[in-house]
């Protein structure tokens, strides 16, 4: 084949922007990169095989990624299916031992398998583990304050309360991806779901992941005006909460930045997942696309 002019120069300009990500490549080369893949991203096949193709890359260059996911409309749609109401109490689903069988089913039967199959369609070794697998989440229970309503009770809603890394640490220095939902247990052995974001930091926290990206449906943190703030501090989101700059789901968001970052993670980072290689973007460039967070 002969090569033309304007095919010689785009191919230089292909080496050339590969030849960019060198310092980025050694800057996180043999770390860890905890990443939350959210719900609304979840059910798109082109943007999950765009995903799946990061997660993978990133393995293949010596960055070590570990996978948390959320639920989705997945779960809701079971439930409809299964003709199995829930109430919910400020917005969170009451959880009694049925529906906890339904969502355990849907997150790490159906969801999880979901994303390791697309990681490993691409050539990676994907692993799917939920909290339970070597005991990696013991969870506690979620209570709510009962002076402000004396029967409220979340059922089996619960947040880590230990992360077992042992596994995590084995797997991150293997050539596996480990891929995980969002389910724990208690002392009693009972199963609790998790808010996938908590969870997500709480894994990021416990191998020291230097970053813990957060991909959503926004842009990230957006101010009154819907601009994007590129990077906040912890005092400024404490305030962004109390005013009601930051509602809804992006409250447990910034909430698990701001653990984590005093936790052990070097940064998070809230960002949109509906950009295609929306990881790389924020590993391999220099200016990110998403909402900074950092101490
Ligand atoms: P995920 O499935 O990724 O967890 P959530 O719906 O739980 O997504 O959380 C993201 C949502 O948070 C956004 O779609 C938006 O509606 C809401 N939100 C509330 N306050 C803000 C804010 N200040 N900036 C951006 N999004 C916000
Ligand atoms: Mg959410």
């Amino acid at each position: 084949m002969k090569i033309s002019k304007k095919n010689t120069k785009n191919l230089i300009d292909q080496a050339s922007i590969l030849s960019k990500a060198l310092p980025f490549m050694q800057r996180y080369s043999g770390k860890n990169i905890t990443i939350k893949f959210g719900g609304a991203v979840m059910g798109d096949l082109n943007l999950s095989t765009s995903f799946a193709k990061d997660i993978v890359l990133l393995k293949q260059v010596g960055i070590n990624p570990v996978v948390v996911h959320g639920g989705g409309p997945k779960i809701q749609k079971m439930l409809d299916k299964l003709n199995v109401k829930s109430n919910f109490i400020d917005g969170l689903r009451v959880t009694d031992k049925e529906t906890m069988n339904i969502v355990e089913m849907v997150l790490s039967g159906s969801i999880n398998k979901e994303i390791v199959m697309e990681i490993n369609k691409e050539g990676g070794s994907a692993i799917g583990l939920s909290g339970k697998d070597a005991l990696l989440a013991e969870t506690k229970k979620i209570k709510i304050n009962k002076n402000v309503d004396k029967s409220s009770d979340l059922g089996f809603v619960g947040e880590p309360k230990k992360i077992n890394e042992d596994l995590l640490i084995w797997f991150l220095k293997s050539h596996f991806i480990p891929v995980i939902s969002p389910i724990g247990f208690d002392k009693n052995h009972d199963t609790f779901n998790i808010n996938a974001d908590t969870m997500s930091g709480h894994v990021a926290s416990a191998i020291s992941s230097e970053r813990l990206i957060l991909l959503t449906d926004v842009d990230g943190v957006l101010d009154k005006k819907g601009n994007l703030l590129t990077e906040i501090s912890l005092n400024q989101i404490h305030k962004l909460i109390k005013n009601g700059t930051v509602t809804g789901g992006m409250i447990p968001k910034v909430e698990t930045c701001i653990n984590a970052v005093k936790n052990g993670v070097k940064a998070a980072v809230i960002l949109n997942g509906n950009l295609p290689h929306a990881i790389l973007l924020e590993i391999f460039t220099e200016s990110g696309v998403g909402t900074l967070i950092t101490k």
